[in-house]
């Protein structure tokens, strides 16, 4: 399932550069989630860091994009955005 933000957003900053997925960006006129790109943070850390972070809390899960736990490994497969493996050489 993907995170959404709520029009509770005070436009912190704070959320955008926590993610490890590049999902958040500023929108029209708060901070939105990509869904495409939210893997609520599996793979990464145990819990979405966006709601970590937010001084408002004011993410929720995006009943709209529901997804199985192997459905976000899968997907953050696709993003190719762990780094988990990477070597310099
Ligand atoms: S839950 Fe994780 S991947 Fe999803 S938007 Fe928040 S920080 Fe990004
Ligand atoms: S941390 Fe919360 S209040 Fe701040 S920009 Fe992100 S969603 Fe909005």
């Amino acid at each position: 399932m993907a995170l959404l933000i709520t029009d509770q957003c005070i436009n912190c900053d704070v959320c955008e550069p926590a993610c490890p997925n590049d999902a958040i960006y500023m929108g029209p006129e708060i901070y939105e989630i990509n869904p495409s790109r939210c893997t609520e943070c599996v793979g990464h850390f145990e819990e979405p860091q966006c709601q970590v972070v937010c001084p408002v809390s004011c993410i929720e899960l995006n009943p709209d994009w529901v997804e199985s736990r192997e459905a976000l490994e899968a997907k953050v497969q696709a993003l190719g955005t762990l780094v988990a493996t990477k070597s310099d050489n």
